[in-house]
């Protein structure tokens, strides 16, 4: 039977496909992802249905807005007062507008406005709830219009969007008004805990706080060895009787002093916390072997260091070993902008060896001689702010959580939200493993008392009560699945709007490629396209397939993913379609430039896209007389199509791309083959396909113009 494909429902509805995705499962109906199969009666079932409940929930806007006026009214004439809260659109950070360039409709309604307010009636103004992130239909909805009104109003208006495009702020209230409604901005869950923190510090309030420093550097460098040299020769200071368990944060202690550090050494968990908008890291150790020098990764971590503006301290480790030179480390590494103090920069070297323990004083030195001068301070005499770096469900102890204090002290008893849980403090460990009453700044702890379990970037907020905890993570949670369906982040498509609305000045880019040589020539090229407007800017170029790394770092930077001649993991694909990163590949550098060039001045609109089907391992190969080599393969994700475009990739690499010349389940030829089964596969015009490459199955749609 005919199966019609999730993201074809979510096409055809013009939605989103998790949107889809939820509703089917809401129904009993079993889809996962995008490239989900539903039969095509029952999808034609759903599509009436939802095109029905669309009518249905207008019809119903409109009844309740009826109601509510009649309410309001009554309430009007008990209380004149209660006025509703008009919206501070002058704070609105996503402005199609701004005030010099205001469309003359919107200057003129201002007048209009002024003049009708001297009228009686202008007190029958009745008011909508507005919140961030609206779309223009929900936005419809709640002024009980239809959408295409709403669209048509914003056309006038200048603003090219879609049904399910968020809606602006102000043409939101321009419209709103239009049909005789006031805008009442609703109070968001997630700043309300915030706002109620944020109270700006007294400065003599505020004092010394440790630095929370991060391990980074290319694999087998030392990380891991730097960290339990510290460890080791700390706990030898300790009195006797702590029990060192594993905690993902640990304060050492120096000359009086203390330096907190994050125990998860890595790329991976840095920028995965500054995805979610947690910074906590102060300071960056970047561990370099003296033996082996700069190497792939070690510019990576320089990339997210200054990505993220952090300083960074440099351990050359390994000192120990014949064939150190530690000399030649510092100049490749001043190659990179990160330059010892000693030559005239700004970045402190220490040589170490973490085998024979040489040195790590001078790094903790070095990095408490950093410290002193970001001069590092918080309020500890105030409530708790603080930040997971990890988190489990332990299976006698229920959640369990990791945070790192940034302000104000934690203490037993204190009720918080964090994320989208909450909880009450109902004990805490330190990382000596011994029961403690509170944490202080840059200090760390384990804490019990959680509701559920966060996730690690999350911020911890103490609040009045338990109460009030429970209610913001509520609406919190809510919240997210909103977030989540209106997610935008920057894309080549809408990089233009961003610009003219004044949201972004610069085009971060990630850029990889297959070799070393094209990343240069890439570089030079991308930057040269800068314009007044805006500056395109390279944060992070290597060699190699985009990585889950790179998503991330794309996601924490709001940049867009460029691969020359290699392709994403399938862990990173599948990241960038949830984080709705931008990633495009190609195999001529002169597309790359074409593309960010068009999308720049908001002329890139194309009329073909690149879809996915599916990918498949090679599992073995076979020479097969006259016909050439067949690999036998598994299907990983997705599915495999007959008539489907294939690239062939080895590492992320793109070694070929073609067309597939025979697709066989057992000896039958078969037009496709579903995730989860073996196949054989030729490719034409390609015998070179080897034991775990990976085929990549895509075809190119027609992009349909949605309005
Ligand atoms: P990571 O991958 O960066 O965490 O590196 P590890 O700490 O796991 O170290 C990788 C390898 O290098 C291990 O075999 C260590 O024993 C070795 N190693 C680490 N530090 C030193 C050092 O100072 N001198 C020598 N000779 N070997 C070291
Ligand atoms: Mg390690």
């Amino acid at each position: 039977m005919k199966k019609m494909r999730v993201y074809e429902i979510a096409r055809k509805l013009n939605t989103k496909s998790n949107v889809v995705i939820k509703k089917l499962n809401d129904m009993g109906i079993n889809v996962k992802s995008n490239f989900s199969g539903v039969d095509a009666e029952t999808a034609q079932k759903f599509i009436d249905e939802w095109n029905k409940s669309k009518k249905e929930v207008i019809k119903e806007v409109k009844a309740k807005k009826k109601e509510e006026k009649k309410t309001k009214k009554k309430e009007k004439e008990v209380s004149e007062e209660k006025k509703p809260k008009p919206l501070k659109y002058k704070q609105s950070k996503q402005k199609i507008f701004r005030e010099d360039t205001l469309p003359q409709k919107f200057k003129k309604r201002k007048k209009y406005k002024k003049t009708k307010a001297e009228t009686p009636q202008e007190e029958e103004t009745k008011s909508i709830e507005f919140s961030k992130g609206m779309t223009v239909f929900e936005f419809a909805g709640k002024l009980g219009v239809d959408f295409s009104d709403i669209l048509g109003k914003l056309f006038e208006l200048g603003v090219m969007a879609r049904k399910n495009d968020v809606i602006d702020e102000e043409a939101a209230r321009i419209i709103a008004e239009e049909y005789g409604f006031e805008i009442e901005e609703k109070q968001e869950a997630s700043k309300e805990a915030e706002e109620l923190f944020d109270i700006e510090d007294n400065p003599e309030d505020l004092l010394e706080r440790p630095p929370i420093v991060t391990v980074m550097g290319h694999v087998d460098h030392g990380k891991t060895s730097i960290l339990d040299a510290i460890k080791s020769t700390n706990i030898a200071q300790r009195e006797a009787g702590g029990i060192t368990q594993h905690i993902a944060a640990y304060s050492v202690k120096i000359e009086g002093k203390y330096i907190t550090f994050l125990d998860t050494p890595g790329h991976e968990a840095f920028t995965e916390m500054r995805a979610r908008g947690a910074q906590i890291t102060d300071i960056v150790v970047l561990v370099v072997a003296a033996d082996d020098g700069v190497m792939p990764q070690t510019i990576e971590a320089i990339n997210h260091a200054k990505a993220a503006d952090v300083p960074i301290v440099v351990a050359i480790n390994k000192i120990d070993k014949p064939n150190a030179n530690p000399e030649k480390v510092k100049q490749e590494l001043s190659n990179y902008g990160v330059v010892p103090e000693e030559w005239g920069g700004n970045n402190l070297f220490v040589n170490v060896s973490a085998k024979k323990r040489i040195g790590i004083d001078d790094l903790l030195e070095a990095i408490l001689l950093q410290a002193e001068m970001m001069e590092l301070k918080a309020n500890p005499n105030k409530r708790a702010k603080g930040v997971v770096v990890e988190a489990k469900l332990d299976k006698n102890r229920g959640p369990v959580a990791t945070v790192v204090v940034k302000e104000g002290t934690l203490k037993q008893g204190d009720a918080f939200i964090v994320g989208v849980q909450y909880g009450k403090v109902r004990a805490m460990v330190d990382d000596k493993g011994k029961k403690i009453k509170q944490v202080g700044p840059s200090f760390a702890a384990e804490i019990l008392g959680l509701q559920g379990v966060p996730e690690p970037g999350d911020t911890l907020i103490v609040v009045s009560d338990e109460k009030k905890a429970k209610e913001i993570a509520l609406k919190r949670q809510e919240e997210l699945k909103q977030a989540i369906l209106n997610q935008r982040s920057v894309s080549l498509e809408n990089i233009f709007e961003q610009i003219e609305g004044g949201e972004v000045k610069e085009l971060p880019v990630i850029l990889k490629t297959d070799v070393f040589g094209s990343i240069e020539a890439i570089k030079n090229a991308l930057i040269k396209l800068s314009t007044d407007e805006v500056t395109v800017k390279v944060i992070h170029a290597a060699v190699g397939a985009i990585t889950k790394t790179d998503i991330n770092l794309a996601k924490a930077s709001n940049a867009v993913v460029i691969g020359f001649n290699v392709r994403p993991t399938q862990e990173a694909l599948k990241l960038a379609n949830d984080l709705k990163i931008d990633v495009r590949t190609y195999k001529v550098i002169y597309d790359i430039v074409d593309d960010v060039k068009k999308s720049l001045s908001g002329l890139l609109s194309p009329e073909e896209k690149e879809e996915i089907l599916g990918r498949v391992e090679v599992r073995q190969t076979f020479k097969v007389p006259r016909v050439g080599v067949v690999a036998g393969c598994y299907v990983t994700y997705g599915k495999i199509a007959r008539n489907a475009k294939v690239r062939v990739l080895r590492d992320g690499v793109i070694i070929h791309e073609g067309n597939i010349a025979s697709l066989k389940r057992f000896k039958e030829d078969v037009s496709e083959v579903q995730q989860g089964y073996e196949c054989g596969v030729g490719i034409e015009a390609f015998n070179d396909i080897k034991e775990g490459d990976v085929i990549e199955v895509y075809r190119i749609v027609k992009v349909e113009r949605e309005l």
